[in-house]
């Protein structure tokens, strides 16, 4: 590596570089199961060190093996997407910057926080809906490369739709802007006879020929964040070929994303909360049901060992909140702990309504609690603004880092913690799934976006220990084939990265799957951008890279 980082410095990169045993042991892990030691990481200051860095990699392909390129914004991914073997590139330390807000339109470097990128859209009165429960860790450019969604993704959809232009530094080394195409663009770099020209020629060959395919294979769920986002692509009808719906939840395998140009919303003024508390869950799918045909703004849940957790951790909260919002949160919950005294529920609901008026909102939030009235729930609590709401959001929101961050003895396992299935299904699904969790005795928390039919079924587990681990594959495949047999997809929006990557072919078939290989060699023949992630993973890689120090 010595004879890299000495090229690199030689040809101008003007960033850090580090290979030190701290740094090394850091970018090691991200949030899934996984640990992949890097041999450096670097830290580019602009999009010239980006094509520096892909060009010594180019470079010394030969000399030094498996040389290759894992990019990482905040490192929050669940699927190991952001750890690699080789070099890690960090775009947080100073790819950072918002450029502008103009318009309803950002320009913002990958590496800024949400949180930090929120502040400035909402001081203009604007919002990225698809903000992820991770939203006070995670960086706008992992969740591009994620396809990110959150709470509300059930009434504004995913990052995807919110993607409008992107900068980005291909394997040729060189930056190129991804976007929108009408056919005579499309026609003008297919002409081209470079690099770029023969992406475009090649992809939109494969589109074309596979187009029914490809558009029939499309996950008919309402958020799917597998594969690669082929339908997206090309539209013969509109005549459109988007290359940045691809680049979108392609987990930096296709290339490396520099700038990103963002379409914003403006968000509903008002917004108001049925919070359900639900002792039994027989009727949970009949429920989801009812509450969608009012069309929520959001609609979202967590199960009784999360509040538990929560409960039990309350100081965590001050982490996020600092102390004032810590006592708000304990005087809000005052209220609360009466019906909590009376046995803890298994399931709680957030019902979100949004509207232009506090009264319009208040009308939708009373309406949906009279039609939940049949159901017999334990209790039901209306909350007419967001400001009363947010205390049950919180703990949702939080729930996977409280169990990262406090459950000592036992840790995270996110392996099933990101299915989809159509919500019509889920009377008869989540019965179900929860037959398997009690199967092989895993102490899992459920929480997730009910309203989309996605669900984040985390367990606790003693992953060093042998028997526990054994439980991961014949676990997967029972989940796993129950949601394909409902038409569902294996992830909404964590991604295939280590864990699902080698799953692709049950969900997709082997033609599907080839496809997306091809679109693979297409952007990245020699396979330098963030291998074993995705269509290059396997089962055998990704198990003997289990997480070992915690
Ligand atoms: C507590 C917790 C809760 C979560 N809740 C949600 C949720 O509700 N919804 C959700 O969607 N996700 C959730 N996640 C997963 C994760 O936070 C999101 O996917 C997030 O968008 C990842 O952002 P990041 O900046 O941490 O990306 P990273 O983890 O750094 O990277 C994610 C992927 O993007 C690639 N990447 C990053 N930057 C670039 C770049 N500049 N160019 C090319 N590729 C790049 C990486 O290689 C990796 O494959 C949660 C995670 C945690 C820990």
């Amino acid at each position: 590596m010595e004879q890299f980082v000495g090229g690199l410095k030689s040809a101008g990169f003007e960033g850090e570089v580090d290979a030190s045993p701290q740094t090394l042991d850091f970018y090691s892990h991200d949030a899934s199961l996984f640990e992949l030691r890097p041999q450096l990481v670097v830290f580019p200051k602009n999009m010239s060190d980006l094509s520096r860095l892909v060009n010594a990699v180019n470079q010394n392909r030969d000399s030094i093996p498996n040389l290759n390129i894992t990019a990482r914004s905040a490192g929050t991914c669940m699927s190991g997407g952001a750890i690699g073997e080789s070099i890690v590139v960090d775009f947080t330390k100073h790819l950072n910057q918002l450029e502008h807000i103009e318009d309803f339109r950002a320009q913002v470097q990958p590496g800024m926080l949400y949180r930090e990128f929120e502040k400035a859209t909402l001081a203009r009165g604007l919002l990225l809906p698809t903000f992820p429960a991770s939203r006070e860790l995670a960086s706008v450019g992992g969740m591009v490369a994620n396809s990110a969604g959150g709470e509300k993704s059930l009434e504004y959809g995913k990052t995807a739709r919110y993607v409008k232009r992107l900068d980005v530094v291909l394997a040729d080394g060189r930056n190129y802007i991804l976007k929108p195409l009408n056919r005579q663009e499309l026609e003008r770099k297919k002409n081209q006879r470079d690099f770029e020209g023969d992406i475009y020629r090649k992809l939109h060959e494969l589109l074309e020929t596979h187009y029914d395919a490809i558009k029939a294979a499309k996950p008919k769920v309402s958020k799917n964040s597998t594969g690669y986002n082929l339908w997206d692509v090309w539209d013969r009808t509109t005549g459109i070929f988007d290359l940045t719906q691809l680049f979108v939840g392609s987990q930096g395998t296709l290339g490396l994303i520099g700038d990103i140009h963002f379409r914003l919303i403006r968000d509903k003024p008002h917004s108001g909360v049925l919070t359900v508390f639900m002792k039994n869950i027989d009727q949970l799918g009949e429920i989801i049901n009812t509450v969608l045909e009012d069309k929520p703004a959001s609609f979202e849940a967590f199960d009784n060992h999360t509040l538990m957790l929560s409960m039990k951790f309350f100081p965590y909260f001050r982490k996020t909140l600092g102390w004032k919002g810590l006592i708000r949160l304990g005087f809000q919950l005052l209220p609360d702990a009466l019906i909590l005294l009376k046995g803890i529920p298994k399931m709680v609901l957030l019902i979100e309504f949004t509207g232009n008026t506090a009264e319009e909102v208040a009308q939708k939030v009373h309406a949906m609690r009279l039609k939940l009235e049949p159901f017999k729930l334990e209790a039901m609590e209306e909350d007419s603004t967001e400001a009363k709401a947010w205390k049950f959001r919180i703990m949702r929101r939080e729930s996977f880092n409280l169990l990262r961050k406090k459950v000592k003895d036992k840790h995270t396992a996110p392996f099933i913690d990101d299915l989809v299935v159509p919500p019509p299904h889920l009377p008869e699904f989540l019965p179900k799934l929860r037959d398997i969790v009690k199967k092989y005795d895993l102490l899992a928390t459920l929480a997730g976006h009910m309203g989309d039919g996605n669900f984040h079924v985390i367990p606790l587990m003693k992953i060093e220990d042998p028997a526990e681990r054994a439980k991961l594959a014949p676990a997967m495949k029972e989940v796993n084939d129950l949601v394909l047999s409902y038409g569902g997809s294996l992830s909404g929006e964590h991604n295939d990265g280590m864990i699902r990557g080698p799953w692709l072919e049950a969900m997709y078939g082997k033609e599907t799957v080839e496809l997306f290989r091809h679109t693979k060699r297409i952007f990245d023949p020699n396979n330098i951008f963030n291998p074993h992630k995705k269509t290059d993973s396997s089962w055998e890689f990704s198990m003997s890279h289990i997480r070992q120090s915690f």
